[in-house]
């Protein structure tokens, strides 16, 4: 296998589809709409990792209502486009979320799997209340129907990578939203 250096990795960033500043407005209305909608209510952010991580990140210092924080890793089962209904868990969460009004940042909805059996499990476990937010929502690719309460950006049926999300664990680094090619 041909070893990985920074050259190696640049040439597969083919352009720059959201930049730096568009992705931190898009934060700050994401901000917006948690204060507005939670008017001072205790909330618990919910990300689910690795790809949301800096997104969270960045969201949570725009939030002002009372606001606790908590992860989970989590993988669906599919067989075709059918759930299996099953979920695996592999990080769960700390929290009791019945006591909680949850909001889930997610970094992009693609087939719609995995938050479709996220949200159904965390409803079973009867949360205050539930809304996702999505940074990037393709639409295009769903399988499973499923909207997010708010998507910031909806993309074609890219590959993308940057701000938290990867090309086999490499370019989360990079502050923008790259479409990766070969
Ligand atoms: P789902 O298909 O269940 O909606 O999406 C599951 C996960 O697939 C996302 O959370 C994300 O980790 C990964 N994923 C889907 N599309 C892309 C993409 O374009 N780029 C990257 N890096 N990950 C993606």
């Amino acid at each position: 296998m041909a070893s990985i250096t920074k050259e190696s990795l640049e040439s597969k960033i083919k352009s720059i589809l959201i930049s730096e500043q568009e992705i931190q407005n898009a934060v700050v209305r994401a901000g917006e709409y948690i204060n507005a909608l939670y008017d001072g209510k205790p909330i618990l952010l919910v990300s689910i990792l690795k790809g949301a991580f800096i997104f969270m990140a960045d969201v949570l210092r725009t939030v002002t209502v009372p606001c606790e924080i908590d992860f989970m890793v989590a993988k669906s089962y599919y067989s075709g486009t059918v759930s299996s209904g099953m979920v695996q868990i592999t990080l769960d969460l700390t929290h009791d979320v019945k006591d909680y009004h949850i909001v889930i940042l997610e970094d992009i909805v693609d087939t719609g799997r995995t938050l479709h059996d996220v949200v159904g499990l965390l409803k079973e476990r009867n949360p205050l209340s539930l809304h996702v937010i999505t940074l990037l929502d393709k639409p295009d690719r769903r399988v499973v129907e499923y909207t997010p309460d708010l998507s910031l950006f909806t993309i074609p049926d890219l590959f993308v990578i940057g701000y938290g999300l990867d090309y086999d664990e490499y370019y989360r680094n990079l502050p923008y939203i790259a479409e990766y090619g070969e």
